[in-house]
């Protein structure tokens, strides 16, 4: 394991406080660093440093290290690419994890490669090799048709990005004590080609595709932004959120934020209802974790009743009014 040691994970902040996921892998870390009698380190951006960093510190880090940087508050990836790599290179972790967001899918690559580090995207698992001289992760392949497992000897560090709900977060423990260290690395400005010119707030509002426990999906069987209306209507009533395969998106019946699968959210809910969608496998990557499917498709054929735990054969126009309709009586 040479002068590599420990794991650390690059946080991010939603709100004020730690992301679902960022928890998640604070808890993950945790765990594996104590089977490695081993240091969490966790890199957050914050305007309040001493906060986040003490929460950190109760969900698992031993030291947390904090910027303040305009550029990295203003979530510039080329800032994140630049700090995240020098850190690495400074505290060399044997491991770092970082979250499958959109930030996280566009920094693990950049940064492994400016480290000459081994990568291994989207994990559902990561665990310490027997000889503990490497790590084993597991992620799905083939659109989430077979489970990949990849051994890790050189990687130095390994940089892993982890799905959502793949890693228990611990429950904070306030007696926890920890050390929370000011980042003083900026990025130069050369390093900066990413101007940000203009920042959209996504227009869901409610809670977030992959913390929802009720999702109803729409695809291109909704035909058009007026049927997403009834979708709307039937998430309003079970206390959903709405999401969709990308035909909705890219024809602009949807915003982008909603769509589910390889190259959209990747959801857990306790409930996914798919209406109108074929089942591609691109899109049953992102949702194929639910716990109960349920899916409505007028092709009795069509590749989502394969992974649905009960199917509606049937137009949704026909089928939606008369669920809305039985949970109006409720
Ligand atoms: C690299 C790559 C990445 C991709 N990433 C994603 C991704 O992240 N997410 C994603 O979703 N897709 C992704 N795709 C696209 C994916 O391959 C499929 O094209 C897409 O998921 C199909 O969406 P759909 O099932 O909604 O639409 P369609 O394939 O058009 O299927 C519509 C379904 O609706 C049914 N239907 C039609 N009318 C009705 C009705 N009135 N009532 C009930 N059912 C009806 C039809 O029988 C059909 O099964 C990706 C593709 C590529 C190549």
């Amino acid at each position: 394991m040479s002068d590599y040691k420990g794991i650390f994970v690059v946080g991010e902040i939603e709100n004020g406080s730690l992301s679902s996921l960022t928890r998640e892998l604070l808890g993950g870390a945790r765990r594996l660093a104590d089977t490695m009698q081993d240091e969490v380190g966790l890199f957050l951006v914050a305007k309040e440093p001493g906060n986040a960093g003490q929460e950190g510190i109760t969900l698992g880090a031993d030291k947390v290290y904090v910027s303040t940087d305009p550029a990295l508050l203003d979530m510039n990836p080329d800032a994140y690419v630049f700090v995240v790599t020098h850190l690495c290179s400074q505290i060399k972790p044997l491991l770092c994890l970082i979250g499958q967001t959109d930030l996280g899918r566009d920094l693990a690559p950049r940064v492994a490669a400016r480290l000459e580090a081994g990568l291994c995207m989207d994990c559902i698992h990561v665990d310490v090799n027997e000889e503990r001289n490497g790590f084993i992760q597991t992620r799905p392949a083939y659109g989430g048709k077979a489970l990949s497992v990849i051994a890790s000897t050189n990687g130095r560090p390994q940089v892993n990005t982890v799905r959502s709900k793949a890693m228990e977060p611990l429950l904070p423990q306030d007696q926890r004590t920890g050390e929370t260290i000011a980042v003083q690395e900026s990025p130069d400005s050369s390093s900066i080609r990413i101007r940000i010119l203009e920042r959209e707030a996504a227009t869901s509002g409610g809670i977030k595709l992959e913390d929802a426990k009720v999702i109803v999906a729409g695809g291109g069987g909704i035909g058009g932004p007026e049927g997403f209306d009834m979708i709307k209507d039937l998430a309003r009533r079970i206390g959903g959120e709405v999401g969709a395969t990308r035909v909705p998106v890219d024809e602009n019946w949807v915003p982008l934020s909603m769509e589910i699968g390889q190259t959209g959210k990747i959801v857990n809910p306790e409930l996914y209802i798919a209406i109108g969608i074929s089942g591609a496998a691109q899109h049953i990557t992102g949702c194929l974790n639910s716990k109960t499917i349920v899916s409505i498709n007028k092709d009795p054929d069509a590749n989502i009743f394969k992974i649905s735990d009960i199917g509606l054969v049937g137009d949704y126009r026909d089928v939606l009014p008369v669920l809305i309709e039985k949970f109006q009586e409720r």
